[in-house]
């Protein structure tokens, strides 16, 4: 076994990661949107001030049930 294959090497934008199948409810899109950002030196702002769409309303939207809209402090998504 190569362990710098799987420990050390760069990986392609579009690789599956060996960490892929955890789900925190943000997409992978946005992180790696924050990743390229970040490679620039950027950062987003405070998303309480607009929301980028994480994705987060929508993966757990089951726990938000019975709450008020406003209850996790997400703004209304902007496109
Ligand atoms: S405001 Fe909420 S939904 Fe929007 S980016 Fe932030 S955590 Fe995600």
């Amino acid at each position: 076994m190569d362990v710098g294959f799987y420990a050390w090497r760069s990986r392609l934008l579009d690789e599956v990661l060996p960490w892929d199948h955890i789900d925190a409810g943000v997409t992978k899109k946005y992180l790696l949107e924050d990743y390229q950002a970040s490679l620039r030196g950027g950062t987003r702002p405070d998303c309480r001030e607009h929301c980028y769409a994480c994705g987060i309303l929508t993966a757990f939207r089951e726990e938000q049930v019975g709450l008020a809209v406003d209850a996790w402090g997400c703004p209304p998504i902007k496109a």
